[in-house]
């Protein structure tokens, strides 16, 4: 599967058996990615960096 980097628009590959929460990285810029949604042979991303968990209690 192939998506696009949201920062520097260059392609980045994600392999056919990644799963959800996966992380993958761009090549060119090194941005941080982690898998959230597979559907239909297309991967939706997220930035890894920008994930600001807050479980709660
Ligand atoms: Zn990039």
């Amino acid at each position: 599967m192939e998506t696009k980097c949201a920062e520097c628009d260059a392609g980045i590959s994600v392999p056919d058996d990644a799963i959800k929460g996966e992380l993958v990285s761009c090549k060119d810029c090194g941005t941080d990615y982690e898998v959230v949604e597979i559907k239909g042979g297309t991967v939706m991303l997220k930035q890894a960096d920008s994930v600001e968990e807050d479980w709660g209690e």
